[in-house]
């Protein structure tokens, strides 16, 4: 039977190597609800929309065309039939997907496929993001949520950016801080812990602990 396993919390906590590794043991799809976000967030930016007009944002959410593949060993990302893997991680993306993902417009759309994708996966599927267990996917089978320190994501982060776009840590952290604050903020739908995910803090563990973990919660 088709198993859903929800692994919420904030950035720099590995949700997204524990969620592709633990999708690829079990022979489960994979979903990046966050990868969503920065997609329409990209499309926002791309079509001249102000990303501080929450009313534009809202006209406008119905209109990209975000197709998520998910295999988890090489998921993709589209809107209106353009590849946006790499552009939806530059700073510019990254600074402004919390104002987007706050207006409920977007929410209930991005929400609206994240669960019929989860809903028609064959075998089960492994969705990361923040708000999955609590409003998503409520039913999951497993609810994980991931924490590790500041100190722990800001180095796991920074150690993510690559040539012009490395940050330090002071600043690295500062954003992130920041956009956490932003996400569990925010009326719709915040980032949060559902009352019956296991939380896991990913401080002290590697990569290869966490997955152990989460598929041995599986696997009960
Ligand atoms: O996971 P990632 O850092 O790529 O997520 C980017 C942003 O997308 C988050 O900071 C948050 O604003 C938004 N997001 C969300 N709900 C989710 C996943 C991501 O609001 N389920």
């Amino acid at each position: 039977e088709s198993v859903i396993v929800a692994i919420d919390g904030p950035s720099g906590t590995g949700k997204s190597s524990t969620s592709k590794a633990v999708a690829a043991k079990l022979g489960l799809s994979y979903l990046d609800t966050g990868a969503q976000y920065r997609a329409i967030t990209w499309w926002m930016i791309n079509n001249g929309i102000d990303t501080d007009d929450p009313a534009a944002i809202a006209t406008a959410s119905a209109k990209p065309v975000i197709v998520s593949g998910t295999d988890p060993a090489g998921p993709t990302i589209t809107v209106d039939g353009v590849d946006v893997a790499g552009p939806i991680r530059t700073q510019e993306v990254t600074s402004k997907v919390s104002a987007v993902s706050a207006v409920a417009e977007v929410r209930a759309v991005i929400t609206e496929l994240q669960r019929s994708i989860a809903l028609t996966a064959r075998q089960g599927i492994v969705v990361e993001g923040r708000d999955i267990g609590t409003t998503v996917l409520p039913d999951a089978d497993l609810k994980i949520f991931l924490t590790a320190s500041p100190e722990a994501r800001a180095a796991r982060r920074s150690g993510e950016l690559k040539g012009k776009e490395s940050a330090d840590l002071a600043s690295t952290k500062a954003a992130l801080i920041k956009r956490d604050e932003a996400d569990s903020s925010r009326r719709t739908s915040p980032l949060a812990k559902a009352d019956d995910a296991v939380e896991v803090d990913t401080t002290d563990l590697t990569l290869d602990q966490v997955v152990e973990c989460v598929v041995t919660l599986v696997e009960e």
